[in-house]
């Protein structure tokens, strides 16, 4: 006898043999029976939960395939500066948030975006300092590439006019006076994060459990967290409580290999609940700080070409630390955004694949933003896993071309280019540098309407890609880069029941209304973790 039954539904199982249904019957956490609601209805007892779906759309559960979950739930309970838009509105808040807090205590996170400043311009110092005597401020760009700091918090990590800029790292200072601006980039960030006091354990549990709340409210079922080993004791916690309501396949900093492959921990330690991938590493920075490392310079900025991450010096390190993974039996997902962080990183794949026994590695770029043409052969001859946040592209879109201008703005967020090379794509958000929703990724990779509304056949139009295709980029393929496409990511008997309802059939309604499609209800291992009201 069935534990679950929905019926009447449309539902779309991703299963080539049957992309259509109506039912689902699910036993003991898993799909018991996927068919007609006549079929699957006999299936019911006394005992059963019966869900009438009248209608309504059904998918796979979403697979965030990219989310520093438990900064995205500390970032949920610290200062929100994402949509702060004018200098005035980003210095009051923060002035708020420090009378709101008590003295001595860190303003963190915040996500600010200085392209929405007009004009567009890096904070300052400054700006902040009067109405933050008390407290050390250091908050992040979104994409995390660069942080804010107040002088006290400069005075705190010790950075004065005199600081060399450490490798991989800039210190912004005054071209005027040398003294530091209050921004720190990539590596010179550490400066002040190691005078940045731990997490408490109360704080991280709280923050898991926003994040969780967050996901289930938007119908992800299933996270690869990116961000290292923060948070792997809470999640443990949780899914001791059988309060871990969304999958957890993690990833520990790629500095940590030596100590991992020492363990013998291998891809795939752990359950269907929380599972242990692999490392994670970094070859550059970001478009928005000017640090993605391009073949060429920057349109705006002629001479710069980015930087490369600290994580790839000492020179050869990077290659070694990923051939040790590999050969440990380790995924390795590597952010590259800049076309010559790429092509860097395919030379090592490529080096690793060449020179080690085969294995079933599905190496991962992350990011994968800006391509060179003659690249995208190569993603696909070696089977590298395309981890890519479509909503990026119509955040970035905004202002991208201005950064690298019209030739290489036509293989930037290149979906369609992937798919035309038989290239994996695996979706996913990059939260909380963008939101954790999935039907604003799958609206941002079918339209590519970029959120300032000034595209709205799409910027860079060729690029988009099919509705169907980008479902299966948040489901099927993305359960295919965790190793897990025989049991996620498609509704079909055996797997895992993970759905998630919503109010509108995605395939008739108009591309750019499915932003407005609102989730119904979640199911992860056949029990409801999100219903609206
Ligand atoms: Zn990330």
């Amino acid at each position: 006898m069935a534990d679950l039954i929905l019926l009447n539904g449309k539902i779309w199982t991703v299963d080539a043999a049957r992309p259509w249904a109506e039912a689902v019957a699910v036993r003991g956490g898993r799909i018991a029976a996927v068919g007609t609601t006549a079929e699957v209805g006999r299936l019911g007892g006394a005992e059963t939960q019966v869900i009438d779906l009248r209608g309504a759309f059904v998918l796979p559960g979403f697979i965030d395939s990219h989310v520093h979950f438990l900064n995205g739930g500390l970032s949920l309970l610290s200062i929100q500066l994402r949509d702060a838009r004018t200098k005035a509105e980003f210095i009051d808040r923060i002035g708020a948030k420090a009378r709101e807090l008590p003295r001595g205590e860190w303003i963190l996170n915040g996500d600010w975006d200085h392209q929405q400043f007009d004009p567009v311009e890096l904070p300052r110092r400054e700006w902040i300092d009067a109405a933050t005597p008390d407290h050390p401020v250091c908050i992040n760009r979104l994409d995390g590439h660069m942080v804010l700091c107040n002088s006290l918090a400069l005075k705190l990590g010790g950075v004065t006019r005199e600081t060399p800029a450490p490798p991989g790292g800039e210190i912004v200072k005054d071209p005027a006076t040398g003294e530091p601006t209050g921004i720190l980039k990539d590596a010179a960030m550490d400066l002040v994060f190691r005078k940045v006091p731990e997490t408490t354990p109360a704080q991280a549990r709280r923050a898991a459990e926003a994040a969780l709340a967050y996901a289930a409210a938007r119908g992800v079922t299933s996270v690869h967290d990116v961000s290292g080993e923060a948070g792997i004791d809470i999640y443990q916690d949780l899914r001791q409580d059988g309060r871990l309501t969304t999958r957890i396949y993690f990833y520990v900093p790629i500095t940590t290999v030596d100590e991992i492959v020492r363990l013998k921990l291998k891809n795939g330690f752990g359950d269907e609940t929380l599972r242990f991938a692999g490392v994670k590493g970094f070859v550059d920075g970001s478009l928005g700080s000017a640090t993605a490392y391009f073949f060429e310079s920057y349109t705006d900025e002629p001479g710069k070409t980015g930087l490369l991450n600290g994580e790839m010096f000492p020179q050869g390190i990077m290659e070694k630390r990923i051939r040790a993974a590999d050969r440990a039996g380790l995924q390795a997902a590597v952010h590259a955004i800049g076309d010559r962080a790429n092509a860097v990183m395919l030379d090592i794949y490529e080096k690793i694949s060449a020179e080690d026994p085969p294995r079933d590695q599905r190496f991962r770029i992350e990011h994968a933003q800006h391509i060179r043409p003659s690249d995208f052969a190569r993603f696909a001859r070696l089977g590298i896993i395309a981890s890519v946040q479509p909503y990026h592209a119509i955040d970035d879109g905004r202002w991208a071309e201005k950064k690298i201008g019209p030739q290489r703005a036509r293989t930037t967020y290149p979906f369609q280019s992937f798919l035309d090379h038989g290239v994996r794509l695996a979706f996913g958000s990059d939260w909380p540098v963008a939101p954790m929703d999935p039907l604003w990724g799958l609206y941002a990779a079918v339209t590519r309407r970029t959120l300032d509304e000034r595209h709205p056949g799409g910027w860079v139009s060729e690029q988009k890609i099919s509705l169907e295709a980008a479902i299966r980029a948040y489901t099927l393929d993305a359960a295919y880069t965790e190793f897990a496409e025989t049991v996620k990511g498609s509704i079909r008997p055996g797997f895992l029941a993970d759905f998630v309802v919503l109010d509108k059939n995605l395939f008739v309604i108009k591309p750019e209304d499915i932003r407005l499609v609102k989730v119904v209800r979640t199911i992860c291992g056949g029990k409801t973790v999100f219903q609206a009201r």
